[in-house]
């Protein structure tokens, strides 16, 4: 596989090229810039935690006589295009600009991991200049310092941690990743042969990679998936006996792999103990989950089956209340095409970003309609939120004492984003963090 692709970006003079020789270990041969010509980008290696990368110079491009913006538009949108992971540099001294704040718009909309460098923190009490950098919406600032060589390991983890997995998956960012995952003999063969049988479903087969041999790519309407982990899957019989024991350590790895996490159960033989301990591993590791009852066709039902069985899994499943329950069957292909459409949107709420004026208006309204609690005549106090990431979408509250923030206010607090917002079948994470001063 490829070496995967590391970009930084950034405006002018925030020091980038600093960074940029810290991370290529000055091993970049100076390269000579023919005026006007040489904007091609310029490739260097790096290494770290012994996974080797390439680092595309986007500092080629900026050239003396175009608008400052559009500069920035076309360095953005090289490492877009190019990069696996991209760098977001800005200057901790300075704050953000508005130029930053429009790269960040440019960036956004890649899909692509972005890892934010606050550059020139020199030295360890500099640190809470990072704090005003969360409005960007990139998740946590890493400090750095290009010029002392401070917090590039930091920023190097967080990089390499973004790499595509080296085994496998290099699938389009806007793919939707689906697992199966349930015990054996609920119907997830069936499931996966009854939804590529489906109409429009274009299943396709690029012999001889390994990656195809375990999952299966497919298109329907314009939209790309693959199921991930369908090795066997497909094929029934000899090759993957029903009896097969469930192997929690491969389904583990196919929910990390996924966006959406499709839990199937039995209606035949109800929800039983491991049903729940499988779906605890999709709502731990931050997917999001669609309840999937196959075998809906072996029930004698009246008009109150459906919610009964609902009741029941709303019972069993309590942590997984955010999730939509679909009733289905594989053999008479009843509600079958719900499927897809209901994993395209929860895909999509996965991804969910809410501007962070919004936010804090909704916040600040909720309060108070319900106030903070206290404790020991300490109240907590919410200073500022702001969404720091997506699949799963996550919340950052600045507060004046994180221990103030109760389970159930923040249960509260959880409810009004959902109330608001469109969360169905994603969890969101809510972290609470003490507000330097
Ligand atoms: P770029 O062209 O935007 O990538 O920025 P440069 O790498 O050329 O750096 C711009 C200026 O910032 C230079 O004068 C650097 O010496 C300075 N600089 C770079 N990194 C740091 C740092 O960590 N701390 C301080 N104080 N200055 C830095
Ligand atoms: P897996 O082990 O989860 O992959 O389950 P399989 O897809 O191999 O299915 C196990 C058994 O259940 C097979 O005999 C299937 O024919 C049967 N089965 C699967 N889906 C349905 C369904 O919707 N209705 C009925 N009645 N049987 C089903």
């Amino acid at each position: 596989m490829p070496k995967p692709v590391l970009a930084i970006v950034g405006r002018p003079n925030v020091g980038k090229s600093t960074i940029f020789n810290r991370i290529v270990g000055e091993r970049v041969a100076i390269v000579e810039d023919l005026p006007g010509v040489t904007r091609d980008r310029i490739y260097s290696s790096g290494e770290w935690l012994n996974r080797e990368f390439n680092l595309i110079d986007t500092g080629g491009i900026e050239i003396g006589d175009e608008p400052f913006l559009e500069q920035m538009r076309e360095q953005a949108e090289l490492a877009i295009k190019e990069a696996d992971v991209i760098v977001f540099i800005v200057n901790g001294r300075e704050g953000v600009t508005s130029a930053d704040e429009e790269v960040a718009k440019i960036l956004f909309r890649s899909k692509k991991p972005i890892v934010l460098g606050v550059n020139k923190i020199d030295n360890p009490d500099m640190q809470e200049q990072l704090y005003e950098f969360y409005s960007l919406g990139m998740g946590d600032p890493i400090g750095v310092s290009g010029a002392h060589g401070i917090g590039l390991g930091d920023l190097l983890d967080e990089v390499v941690s973004h790499f595509p997995n080296e085994e496998e998956d290099d699938y389009d960012q806007d793919t939707i990743r689906i697992s199966l995952i349930g015990r054996p003999n609920v119907g997830k063969s069936s499931l996966v042969n009854a939804m590529l049988g489906e109409e429009r479903v274009i299943v396709s087969n690029i012999p001889g990679t390994t990656r195809d041999a375990i999952d299966t790519p497919f298109t329907k309407d314009g939209q790309e998936y693959v199921l991930i982990d369908t090795a066997g899957m497909r094929k029934r019989g000899k090759v993957y006996e029903s009896t097969e024991k469930y192997s929690v350590l491969r389904a583990l790895k196919a929910i990390e792999r996924s966006d959406v996490v499709l839990v199937v159960i039995n209606a035949e033989e109800g929800i039983i103990e491991q049903d729940k301990k499988i779906a605890g591993y999709a709502h731990e590791a931050g997917r999001a989950v669609v309840i999937v009852v196959n075998k809906w066709d072996t029930l004698e039902k009246d008009d109150k089956t459906m919610q009964k069985f609902e009741q029941k899994i709303r019972d069993h499943f309590l942590f997984l209340s955010y999730a939509p329950i679909l009733f289905v069957s594989a053999k008479t292909k009843q509600r079958l095409q719900h499927v897809l459409p209901k994993v395209e949107q929860v895909s999509e709420n996965h991804n969910l970003r809410v501007p962070t004026n919004v936010l804090n208006d909704l916040v600040m309204d909720a309060v108070a309609m319900n106030p903070t609690p206290t404790d020991k005549g300490r109240r907590l106090k919410i200073n500022y939120v702001t969404q720091v990431a997506v699949s799963p979408p996550t919340f950052v509250f600045f507060v004046n004492d994180p221990e103030l923030m109760h389970f159930s206010y923040e249960r509260f607090l959880e409810n009004r984003l959902r109330d608001t917002f469109e969360f169905e079948g994603t969890p969101i994470k809510i972290i609470a963090r003490k507000k330097n001063e």
